[in-house]
């Protein structure tokens, strides 16, 4: 089976959202609870943080990304403030459903070439608390502010194509719903 029929047989559910929203939480959360799910792990030319899993991403430089950019090797890539970031083909998945965290250029992407992809857009509670968790990853003070206005940016983009919208106000809560909704994209096939 090639990379690309694989995808087309098992469901693609993206979790998208601006900066600082919450969605790296939320998506372990949702694999750890549904073994189903399979999350796809992307590619980043962007920097280790202190701390970071080193499964977090396959971290990677500008050339290699490039390489397979040219060699047709992603479902989705972008630039994102600088550094690329792209979701290689999936690998064959038997019986399971892929899981995509990923800003909102690439969900439009996967949207276009997928359109039963189902795009969950995740929303922070207040303003104040995605700055809060948007300063508390350790990057330098500039970067920060470019991620806020990002953040402010792709909100109305991320909405305008989303299936779904979910406000992140309260961990388990959120985490039901979004449940809820992969069952109910299950359960209509
Ligand atoms: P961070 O640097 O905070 O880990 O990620 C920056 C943004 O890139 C986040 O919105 C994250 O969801 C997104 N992102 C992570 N992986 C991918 C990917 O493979 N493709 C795209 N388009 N965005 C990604």
């Amino acid at each position: 089976m090639t990379a690309s029929a694989a995808v087309s047989s098992s469901r693609i559910f993206i979790v998208s959202g601006p900066g600082g929203v919450g969605k790296g939480t939320i998506v372990n959360a949702l694999v750890d609870r549904d073994p189903r799910l399979w999350l796809s792990r992307s590619w980043t030319t962007r920097a280790q943080r202190p701390g970071e899993r080193d499964t977090a991403y396959v971290f990677t430089d500008r050339a290699a990304f490039e390489q397979r950019i040219e060699a047709g090797g992603f479902l989705e890539w972008t630039n994102f403030l600088g550094n690329y970031y792209g979701t290689p083909l999936p690998e064959p998945l038997e019986g399971r459903d892929v899981v995509l965290e990923i800003e909102v250029d690439g969900a439009r992407q996967v949207k276009a070439l997928h359109p039963e992809a189902v795009l969950i857009f995740v929303l922070p509670p207040s303003r104040e608390e995605q700055q809060r968790r948007l300063r508390g990853r350790g990057d330098p003070e500039d970067k920060v502010d470019q991620r806020l206005q990002k953040a402010v940016d792709e909100e109305p983009v991320g909405l305008a194509i989303a299936n779904h919208v979910v406000v992140n106000d309260d961990l388990e809560r959120t985490v039901a719903e979004m449940m809820d909704i992969i069952r109910q994209h299950r359960s209509a096939d």
